[in-house]
């Protein structure tokens, strides 16, 4: 069996200062044919899942290109076209193949192209026939289009968020594609559209529970496979918000019917799921009440994950503001400041001006005087077994504040982020991270409470204010029951 394997991802924030290019994927993650490594990314979780098949003589596996770009603003036209042609390109050198098996983040939105992976879905299935099984995984937090559905035989999609299951994601998605090419079963999609756009984090209740019986469903055998698209409130799609998707063999009807009970039940968690968040003047504080080891405040909404820039200052502000001491904060993105600390090198005190460039919604930059602490070369974090590049970095103190400045935006995923950069997090008070929920696996063992602050500004962090032009599907919170001829 002749299997071919690529992953294209990225998640577009179309309300994002920021343009998405070429180098933002090489930047990120970019591995040609052959390159990837043995360690999973998010996405391409697939390639070491087919290798090891291909190990055990299986399969025989033509690899194409792996390639992530960190989040961010509108994709250019000639990236997608690039990338798009390079993975269909090789796809048609490696022909004839048995089955593609696809890693996508499934919320990429180019210049000219509102549906990238529907497109890339459609033009694979247009060049293997309808005969050649396709599989593809998502993130969650993605649209889910008619156009991916109708070309796809499996979909999986990462039941946790934080993504800590991308793993069991890329073999559940590997597993099922390779049976239907064996002829072991004959999947068949089904999809209920919850019409919901919502943050909705595993870690806590109620999606803990609802993962979790989800779970047991697929192992107990009432399908092959449930997932749930999340939806991404950022990115300006006709398919925003959440879907339910359940995968039978062969039995339309018990999917339909699975697919629209626990897309209802999904519907009724809406305006439950989210952890309290604070505003920043009650976080900062609370945290500086506590005596036992440091507090982690996520600033949930500057979140590079999503889109943004990740150079918010209006945390910090507020942390100087009220004379803070012993607080940590990673990270701010400026590549120009720190390549002035590089130059100033480690111990160097300088005025510095940094973060608070890119947008009119993140606060004004922070000008101080600064220490610098320390300077590193392509610091990382991890994310799992992944390894997370954070670029060139500086730490700079500034009135009892360390702040960590990167030139490759990411999300803080990990306390290595600050151990790696020699930080000694046991001594801080707190620990303020850009993240939603990633951060939350790694740092909930070092922290001693775990808070949620909103500072509202650079996300479009509420779907019933934001400025969609391509939504036409009522959708909560926009409408207050937009099934309402559903359940009456
Ligand atoms: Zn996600």
């Amino acid at each position: 069996m002749r299997v071919f394997c690529a992953s294209i991802a990225t998640e577009t924030n179309t309300f994002s200062p920021l343009r998405t290019d070429f180098s933002d994927f090489e930047e990120s993650f970019y591995a040609a044919p052959g390159d990837h490594p043995e360690t999973p990314t998010l996405c391409s979780g697939i390639f070491p899942s087919l290798r090891k098949r291909a190990r055990r003589g299986e399969i025989s596996l033509a690899e194409g290109t792996a390639t992530w770009a960190e989040p961010g603003g509108l994709v250019n036209k000639d990236t997608w076209q690039r990338l798009r042609d390079e993975v269909l390109g090789q796809l048609r050198a490696s022909l004839p193949v048995d089955a593609v098996v696809l890693g996508l983040h499934g919320a990429m939105i180019a210049d000219g192209c509102i549906d990238c992976e529907g497109e890339l879905i459609e033009a694979v299935r247009e060049i293997v026939g309808m005969r050649t099984r396709i599989g593809v995984t998502f993130d969650p937090h993605s649209h889910l289009s008619d156009k991916r559905v109708q070309n796809a035989d499996v979909i999986t999609v990462f039941k946790e968020f934080p993504h800590t299951d991308f793993t069991e994601t890329a073999e559940a998605c590997v597993d099922l594609t390779l049976r239907a090419t064996r002829g072991e079963i004959d999947p068949v999609i089904s999809v209920f559209d919850v019409r919901m756009m919502e943050v909705l984090p595993t870690s806590r209740p109620p999606m803990r529970g609802f993962v979790d019986k989800i779970i047991d469903m697929e192992q107990s055998g009432d399908a092959l496979s449930i997932s749930t698209i999340h939806g991404f409130m950022a990115g300006d799609s006709p398919d925003l918000g959440a879907k339910m998707l359940v995968i039978t063999d062969n039995d339309k009807p018990t999917g339909d019917r699975l697919a629209e009970n626990l897309g209802l039940e999904l519907f009724s968690f809406r305006g439950t799921t989210r952890p309290e968040f604070l505003t920043p003047k009650i976080a900062l504080e609370t945290a500086e009440r506590q005596v036992t080891g440091p507090v982690v405040i996520a600033d949930v909404w500057d979140n590079p994950g999503g889109g943004v820039a990740g150079d918010s200052t209006i945390l910090l502000r507020e942390a100087l503001s009220l004379g803070l001491t012993d607080f940590a904060f990673g990270t701010i993105w400026d590549p120009m400041a720190v390549r002035i600390c590089h130059a100033a090198g480690e111990g160097a005190q300088l005025n510095l001006r940094f973060g608070g460039k890119t947008s009119a919604m993140a606060g004004d930059p922070i000008d101080g005087k600064v220490t610098v602490i320390k300077t590193q070369k392509n610091a990382v974090q991890s994310f799992g077994t992944s390894v997370v590049p954070l670029g060139d970095c500086a730490v700079v103190q500034i009135d009892g504040i360390d702040v960590v400045l990167n030139t490759n935006r990411a999300q803080a995923f990990s306390p290595d982020l600050f151990t790696n950069l020699d930080i000694d997090i046991s001594g801080k008070k707190a620990l303020v991270v850009k993240s939603t929920n990633h951060f939350h696996g790694a740092f909930e063992p070092i922290a001693s409470q775990i808070l949620y602050c909103a500072v509202e500004g650079p996300y479009p962090s509420d779907p019933s204010r934001n400025k969609y032009k391509n939504l036409s599907r009522p959708i909560w919170p926009i409408v207050d029951n937009p099934h309402a001829k559903e359940v009456a």
